[in-house]
């Protein structure tokens, strides 16, 4: 994939484009900003040294939070929506590291 960019695979990137952010994905990147920030005393970016299973299995209780909270109507889904996609992120992350050091 030579001349592809190695985060997103497109041969014009555009996971780095200044773009204008719809309301609601600036929102929830926000709030994914700001779940990490409250966790990093503990954890920092410790999910760079983990793998993408890893990262994988540790998902699924967060999935069963927001699954629990949608079943209960809990009024919990945004924060076990942004945990969730938090891991995601990571996932996508690592392998994005990984790529870059090949
Ligand atoms: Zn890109």
């Amino acid at each position: 994939m030579s001349g592809h960019c190695t985060r997103c695979g497109e041969a014009v990137c555009i996971c780095s484009k200044e773009i204008e952010l719809r309301p609601e994905v600036l929102a929830f990147a926000r709030l994914m900003e700001e779940r990490l920030r409250e966790k990093d005393e503990d954890k920092g970016s410790s999910w760079k040294d983990k793998t993408d299973l890893s990262l994988l299995v540790a998902m699924i209780p967060k999935f069963h939070l927001l699954e629990g909270s949608i079943q209960r109507g809990r009024n919990r889904n945004t924060i076990h929506a942004v945990d969730l996609a938090n891991y995601c992120m990571m996932i996508a992350d690592v392998e994005y590291s990984g790529e870059r050091e090949q």
